[in-house]
C-alpha cells in the first residue's frame, strides 16, 4: 500500500506542476498578448495607409476631371483649334476674376469665366486674324449681344451629345456663312473685330470661345455661382492647346 501511496502523491505532484506549468503559460500567453495588443496597430495602420493610399487613387481618378479625356494622346480630330496662332490664354476656363483681380487690365466682368479666351500674337494687332469652326455643325444665330459685341453660335455634337459653340468679339460684318447654314470644322468664316471696337464691345483684340452643354444656350461669359461652371465644357478637354503654335 505504502507504494501505491507514493505513486499517488506522485501523480498528485506531477499534476500539481503541470497546473503551475500550464497557468503560467497562460499568463505569459496574456503577457505576450498584451504585448501583441500594443504591436498589432502598427501592423493594421501600416495596412490602413496602404488602403487608404489605394482609396486616395481610386478618388483622385473619380473626382479627376480629366480621366475621362487624354488630350495630348487622343486629341479629338472633329475638333480643332480657332486660330492659327494663339498666344498663352489670359482668361482660361472657369477663372474667377474681378476689377480688382484680373490678368487683363481694365477689366470690367466680374465671375467665373465660361469660355476659354484666345488671344493673339502681339504682331497682329492690326491684321485681319482668321476665325476657324472648332467643329461641325450648322449655324444658329449670328448677332450682336452686349459684352461681345459680333458672335456666332453654332450647333455641334461632342460625344453623342448636342453642344452650343459660342464665338464671341467676332467681326460679323464680314462673316461668311448665314444663320441654318452648315460650316465644317477647320473652315474660316470669319475675322476678329477689331481692337476696342463696337464689335469687340470695347474689348481687346481676342475671341471668346465658350462651349455650352445642351440646346437651350446661356450665352453668360461669366457666371456668379462657380457650381454653374458645370453647365459649359472647358474647350481644352476637348482639343489639346498646349500643341498649337
Ligand atoms: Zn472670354
Amino acid at each position: 500500500m505504502a507504494k501505491a501511496l507514493k505513486i499517488i502523491i506522485f501523480v498528485i505532484a506531477l499534476a500539481g506542476l503541470n497546473f503551475w506549468v500550464w497557468s503560467n503559460w497562460k499568463k505569459s500567453d496574456v503577457k505576450s498578448g498584451n504585448s501583441n495588443v500594443i504591436s498589432l496597430p502598427a501592423l493594421p495602420s501600416a495596412s490602413d495607409s496602404n488602403s487608404n493610399a489605394d482609396n486616395n487613387t481610386a478618388d483622385n481618378q473619380q473626382s479627376d476631371p480629366l480621366a475621362d479625356w487624354a488630350p495630348a494622346d487622343s486629341p479629338n480630330s472633329d475638333y480643332n483649334p480657332p486660330l492659327l496662332h494663339i498666344d498663352i490664354s489670359r482668361k482660361p476656363f472657369g477663372i474667377l476674376v474681378s476689377p480688382e483681380n484680373s490678368p487683363i487690365s481694365p477689366e470690367k466682368f466680374t465671375g467665373y469665366h465660361t469660355g476659354t479666351d484666345f488671344e493673339i500674337a502681339v504682331e497682329d494687332l492690326n491684321k485681319d486674324v482668321s476665325v476657324f469652326a472648332v467643329c461641325s455643325g450648322d449655324v444658329e444665330s449670328v448677332e450682336k449681344i452686349s459684352g461681345y459685341g459680333g458672335v456666332m453660335v453654332q450647333k455641334c455634337i461632342l460625344n453623342n451629345e448636342d453642344i452650343r459653340v459660342i464665338y464671341g468679339h467676332i467681326n460679323i460684318d464680314k462673316i461668311s456663312i448665314k444663320e441654318g447654314e452648315y460650316l465644317p470644322s477647320g473652315k474660316e468664316f470669319v475675322i476678329l473685330a477689331d481692337n476696342a471696337s463696337e464689335l469687340s464691345s470695347g474689348e481687346r483684340k481676342h475671341l471668346h470661345l465658350g462651349i455650352w452643354k445642351g440646346t437651350k444656350i446661356d450665352v453668360r461669359g461669366y457666371v456668379q455661382d462657380e457650381s454653374e461652371l458645370s453647365e459649359w465644357i472647358d474647350f481644352g478637354l476637348i482639343v489639346d492647346l498646349n500643341n498649337i503654335e
